[in-house]
Formats: C-alpha cells, structure tokens, sequence
C-alpha cells in the first residue's frame, strides 16, 4: 500500500518524541526510513497544541489500561491531562471558530480515575461543566465512554447530562439529546472474559449482559443516546457467542441506541495482531441476521419515516446484486432490513 499510494514514509505510534525529528530531516532533505517507529513520550513532553484542531478536538487522557487483546490505545502509556491544559486547548479552539469542542479520549470516565478503574465524579463533573461554559462553545461531545462506570456512579450521568443534553447536537423522537460512543462489543461472558476481561472494570466481567442493559437504561434516562460498537468475528467466536449477543440485542430492542456492528480487525499495535481478520466471505447466515437486526433497530429508532423506502430497495437489492454475491445465506438477513420479518431472537417490537 505504501508503494502504492508513493508513501516516502509512515510514523507508527504517539508523535510526541519523534515525529518532530522526522518532520526536521524532511524538511532538510535528509534521508528518511520507510517505516519509523516512535518512543512513548512522557507526559511533560505532550505539548499544548498552538492552532485549532479539527472539530475543536481536545484531548483529556491518553492510553486505557483496561487491557482489551483488539485494543491499540491500551498499549499506550495512560494520562489524564490538567483540567488548565485542557481548557486553554479548548478556548483557543473556540476563539478560533471552532463551534465544537470533541473530548478527546477513549472513555470520558478514565479521567483522574480512582484505583480500579473507579470513576472520579468530581474530577469528571467539573471537567464537563468548565469545558461546557467557554464562550463560543455550542457543541460539546465526548468522544468515547465506557459502560460500566455509568452503571457503577449513575448520580454522576445524572449530574453531566444537563450540560451534555444542552451542548449536543442529535436529535431523538423530536427531543434534544447528547450522545457518546461505547463499546459494547459482544453479549458473551466466554468472550469477554477471554479477550476483553479488564472492559468490565470496576464490575465483573460475568455481569456484562446486566451491566450493558442497565448502562444504556441510565444513559437514555438521562437524554443520553449511545452509539455502539459490536464486534463480529472475534478470534475463537463460536455460534453460541452470536446468539448470545443476539440476545443482549433483543433485551436492548426499543432502546435509544445506535448500532454499529463492526468486523473484528487485527490492528498494528494490539496484543491480537496476528489473529485473522473477520471479513464479508466467512460471515454465517447467523452473522448476516445479527447485522440485519442492528440496522432494522437502527432504522426504528433513528428513521422510522425512511422504514418503507428501505423496504423498496431491500426487495430491490435481495435479487439485483446481493443474493448474486452472497448467496442464499442472507435471505433472511435482507428480509428483517426490510422489515418483512423479524429475527429468531427478536419477540417483541
Ligand atoms: S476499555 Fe476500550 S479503550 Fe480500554 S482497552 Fe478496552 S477497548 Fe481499549
């Protein structure tokens, strides 16, 4: 790919430490090596940035911890950023034009945590609440969240929602809403406990079906529609792990949340990087069911006015192109997009 696209170079990892030496020696045209790796920096030597980023990004904390085996960011060294760095940021960005400050994080509820992974209400409130009042800042959305912490501290959704709901930018059933993007990723205990079993933290990986139904119900509470990631085609995914995350699907069914089922991909930097990659050819009928179901819920949800037009162009779709690719295998699956039938998994509506 790099010769492809005539890439001279490619930095894998945080810039901090190295890139700038790499941006030098371009710049003096000294030679370059193809593939540069960088050093973790420390965090004395993560710069506030000077110029307004793109959607008025602002990071808060950096790394996780938790551990997830498909998880890039986890191998980095975590810090949560001083709520001053974090404010310049954002007023430079706003007074830069910039009508949104995105939080940049991989979970708001990792910053200034306690031991286990404990959220730090306060911390989290006051960073909400100070960000929220800059001038010029209409927008305000937390990147990424986890779900535990809601279930774990839900007075502290309660007392970030006013400022999320009157900062966000969606719209749900008519009314104003704030969203965030979480990872559900699968229903199976067996899954979770293998590859993921820090995600549960400060709760029990045994409970993640428990903990993601009740999380999304405090959430929505709150005026707080999720965005979800689930992963298909993890290493060792057995069809038991399928329905299992049909399952938490089908207890989550009216919930205000937007799926987004993904394939499992082996990243660069991961602790499952020489797994193999899930891909369209080796997905099961059960699989193209389950992506079926997300998007007819997300179509509930989200578009009920655009539920016939889909209608119109699954019927159309099913014999034009993808029972031609795909085969029979996902008949079914184009007939709950279409709202023609309903999942095995799926009772009620
Ligand atoms: S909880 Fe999220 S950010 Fe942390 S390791 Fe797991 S997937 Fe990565």
């Amino acid at each position: 790919m790099q010769d492809e696209f005539k890439i001279d170079t490619v930095v894998i990892g945080e810039g901090d430490r190295t890139a700038l030496d790499v941006f030098k020696k371009i710049m003096k045209d000294n030679k370059v090596q193809r593939v540069v790796k960088t050093e973790k920096p420390e965090i004395k030597e993560i710069p506030e940035i000077t110029k307004p980023a793109l959607f008025g990004v602002t990071e808060i904390t950096r790394g996780c911890g938790k551990g997830c085996q498909f998880c890039s960011p986890t191998m980095r060294t975590f810090y949560s950023f001083p709520l001053e760095k974090i404010k310049k940021e954002a007023e430079m960005n706003a007074r830069a034009g910039s009508k949104m400050v995105v939080l940049q994080t991989d979970d708001l509820f990792l910053y200034k945590h306690h031991e286990r992974f404990v959220p730090n209400r306060d911390a989290i409130v006051e960073l909400v609440n100070t960000i929220g009042k800059i001038d010029g800042v209409e927008y305000l959305q937390p990147a990424h969240a986890a779900l535990p912490p809601v279930v774990y501290d839900p007075k502290m959704i309660e007392e970030i929602a006013p400022m999320l709901v009157e900062k966000g930018r969606w719209k749900c059933h008519g009314r104003k809403v704030a969203s965030v993007e979480v990872g559900i990723e699968t229903g199976s205990v067996r899954l979770i406990e293998k590859h993921m079993h820090g995600k549960a933290l400060p709760l029990e990986p045994k409970d993640w079906p428990e903990i993601v139904t009740q999380a999304v119900g405090i959430l929505n509470d709150n005026d707080i529609c999720p965005l979800a990631t689930l992963v298909v085609g993890l290493p060792d995914e057995r069809e038991e792990d399928t329905i299992a995350t049909m399952e938490l699907v089908d207890d989550l069914w009216g919930s205000e949340i937007f799926y987004v089922p993904l394939f499992f991909t082996s990243e660069e930097e991961c602790l499952l990087s020489s797994a193999r990659q899930a891909d369209l050819r080796r997905l099961s009928e059960m699989h193209w069911e389950f992506f079926a179901t997300c998007w007819r819920h997300n179509i509930n949800i989200w578009a009920p006015d655009v539920s016939s037009k889909v209608a119109v162009a699954s019927a159309l779709l099913y014999p034009l192109y993808y029972r031609w690719k795909h085969g029979a295998k996902i008949g079914k699956a184009i007939k709950i997009l279409g709202g023609f039938e309903k999942s095995s998994m799926i009772e009620g509506d």
